[in-house]
């Protein structure tokens, strides 16, 4: 862990008590394994979809972020949109921005902050923009880099565009890493929480960020996540959080080659299995559903002609694997006994 620069707060600050009994948490339980987070991490400005949301605390939060950061030690980061947000986080000493996906898929926001921000010792945190597209990640980082940017980091969180994901946003890792390619020198962190979506996803993507090789993690944690004015479902406590790191396998572990190798193949099989897992499950619910109307339409629970559609549908992806042939019967007949089973119930 400890190469891994590692970023965590909440999504937003919502209070002082919040924001304090966040950071006593995080401190406290890195504290116990002998570490101390990098950035602490919190949003002020909220760019939100829906015009009711909660668009955060704005200026207000910074004099209690300012507290935070003096008391614990740790920088902390905000999120900036505008130019005039710099001369705020300035006044109080808060030096470390990031750029949220929002913001990035306009080069002419990103072009007036970046304009502002010449001459002045920021370090910029750039997440990847919304939609797929990384010669406007590239771009945005040169306008900070051209802006004389010393300290710049990437952060991925992943793609709003279309595209089947159980994730909240596409991770499209393809693309991070070609980012990597292209720069380098620079630190690359993946943001497991805006993927995810999720709290009970955030450990396996964390995994999959580290095994391809980047270089910090961003975790959005609250001490009472359920009760989050933003993005509750996907934070987690300061304990929650610390036993993630405790669960994951940082690179510097990593012996030989063929282990190496191995990681990799395991990391494949695992967003495999994620994606499985989930899509299983919708299987269920929607015999579920199925089985209501069955029942309200007084329909035979078999319905051999259906089932034959959906081995035909296995099967075209089969036709030349014996072995594979095999066992997608196996496996048909076991769903098609489960289904049955959970209908008859
Ligand atoms: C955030 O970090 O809270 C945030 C809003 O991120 P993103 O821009 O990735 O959605
Ligand atoms: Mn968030």
């Amino acid at each position: 862990m400890s190469n891994t620069i590692i970023v965590a707060g909440p999504c937003a600050a919502e209070s002082y008590e919040q924001l304090s009994l966040t950071a006593k948490g995080l401190s406290d339980a890195l504290a116990a394994q002998k570490r101390q987070l990098d950035y602490f991490r919190a949003g002020v400005w909220k760019p939100r979809s829906q015009p009711d949301a909660f668009a955060g605390c704005g200026e207000k939060a910074l004099p209690w972020l300012q507290d935070i950061q003096e008391q614990y030690g740790f920088p902390v980061c905000v999120e900036v949109n505008a130019p005039e947000q710099l001369d705020l986080c300035e006044k109080h000493h808060i030096k470390t921005i990031w750029i949220g996906s929002r913001t990035g898929v306009n080069p002419f926001d990103i072009q007036e902050i970046a304009s502002a921000i010449q001459g002045r010792d920021f370090t910029v945190m750039v997440k990847n923009p919304m939609i797929a597209d990384l010669k406007l990640w590239i771009g945005n980082i040169e306008r900070f880099r051209k802006a004389g940017v010393k300290q710049i980091m990437a952060i991925h969180r992943g793609f709003a565009d279309s595209g089947e994901s159980v994730y909240r946003n596409r991770p499209g890792w393809e693309i991070a890493i070609d980012l990597k390619i292209h720069f380098p020198e620079m630190p690359i962190l993946c943001d497991p929480s805006h993927i995810a979506g999720n709290r009970n996803y955030i450990g396996q993507l964390s995994q999959l960020a580290l095994d391809y090789g980047f270089d910090g993690l961003m975790i959005e944690t609250h001490h009472q996540p359920e009760n989050a004015l933003s993005d509750a479902a996907q934070q987690l406590t300061p304990d929650d959080f610390v036993n993630l790191l405790l669960s994951l396998n940082f690179k510097d572990n990593v012996t030989s080659p063929a282990e190496n190798e191995l990681r990799k193949q395991r990391t494949q099989i695992n967003n495999i299995d994620t994606q499985l897992s989930v899509l299983l499950r919708k299987r269920m619910e929607v015999v579920d559903l199925i089985a209501k109307i069955k029942q309200e339409h007084n329909l035979p629970v078999v319905q051999p002609e259906q089932w034959k559609k959906v081995v035909d549908l296995y099967l075209k992806e089969s036709l030349q694997d014996n072995d594979y042939q095999d066992f997608i019967n196996n496996f048909l007949e076991l769903l098609h006994q489960s289904s049955i089973k959970r209908q008859r119930k």
